[in-house]
């Protein structure tokens, strides 16, 4: 038995719709060519319409006049139709329309027969992201979490995490059973290709906070891929980030029963020295850790059959 969790809104949406035009292709898709050459870099927010820190980040890159200096910068606010659903009354119900759009990205799933407010809007994005070499795609969580960058299983997206530097947290990530992530498609999730892509979780959907950390997470990748020249300094926060932790996620530990429950309360990165330790139950089932020093990513609060209770991992560097 758990109580729900009732989040206090301190962030909520932000007006986008200036940015409706675009660039002329998809609404709500802007793309700014340097005229050089370059990457295709993209930042895209609201794959989640209720993971509004995105759509902060976002108008804060407009608002700043942020341009490439050489490739293509493309600013993407994904699942328009569920943000402007807001309501901060039912502040979860946003997410999605129809269905899931993180979760169709699989080249069968859009070429298929099947049909959705969210499947019309990923196979109209999809040509643009067929180009696209190196992606930021932000997100939120429905509980406070540490922020947290999502690397995927090949090398190419740790690499982008280690680059940028920042949030502190790396988590490597196989993605979803349930469906491919959009940072999974195709060329993103090939360990041989050099395109790149990652996710960043950037805390709870309506802390202050997570606006802060969406932009601050924009602004160094884009100083990463050397996109907005020096002026790009002026407008990322002083200091240096805290030095970051990689975490290999060995396993993903489902809920069985409404009967689940885990020992203590998590946070989520607590560390478990020693292996055998009893972390949660759930009847006569008792949930142990394997090993020594398992890290305990993303714990549920809400305990529902099917769903994820708590992700292991393993610190790697
Ligand atoms: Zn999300």
């Amino acid at each position: 038995m758990t109580i729900p969790y009732v989040p206090v809104i301190e962030l909520g949406p932000c007006p986008i719709g200036a940015y409706r035009a675009g660039s002329g292709g998809p609404e709500y898709v802007t793309t700014y060519d340097s005229g050089k050459p370059g990457p295709h870099v993209m930042i895209n927010a609201l794959t989640h319409g209720n993971e509004v820190c995105g759509a902060h980040a976002l108008c804060f890159l407009f608002e700043n006049n942020v341009r490439p200096v050489r490739g293509k910068l493309t600013l993407s606010f994904a699942n328009v139709a569920a943000y402007l659903r807001f309501d901060p009354s039912l502040p979860f119900d946003s997410r999605f329309v129809d269905e899931d759009f993180n979760r169709v990205w699989d080249p069968a799933v859009l070429d298929g027969a099947s049909d959705s407010v969210e499947l019309t809007r990923a196979r109209e994005l999809r040509p643009l992201i067929d180009t696209v070499d190196l992606l930021l795609d932000l997100h939120s969580t429905s509980l406070p979490n540490a922020p947290m960058l999502l690397a995927g299983t090949t090398s190419q997206g740790l690499e982008l995490a280690r680059a940028i530097g920042y949030p502190a947290q790396v988590v490597i990530d196989a993605g979803h059973a349930s469906g491919k992530r959009m940072r999974d498609y195709e060329r993103f999730g090939d360990p041989q290709s050099p395109q790149a892509s990652l996710l960043v979780e950037c805390g709870q959907h309506f802390e202050k906070s997570a606006a802060a950390v969406a932009i601050e997470t924009a602004l160094r990748f884009l100083d990463h891929c050397d996109m907005a020249g020096p002026s790009i300094q002026e407008l990322l926060p002083s200091g240096t980030p805290a030095r970051q932790i990689v975490t290999h996620i060995t396993e993903v530990v489902a809920i069985d029963s409404e009967n689940f429950a885990f020992e203590r309360e998590f946070e989520g990165f607590e560390i478990i020295a020693q292996s055998g330790t009893l972390y949660a139950r759930d009847g006569d089932t008792e949930y142990r850790t394997p090993y020594d020093n398992c890290v305990m990513v993303m714990p549920a609060y809400d305990i529902q059959p099917g769903l994820t209770a708590v992700r292991l991992g393993r610190i790697v560097e």
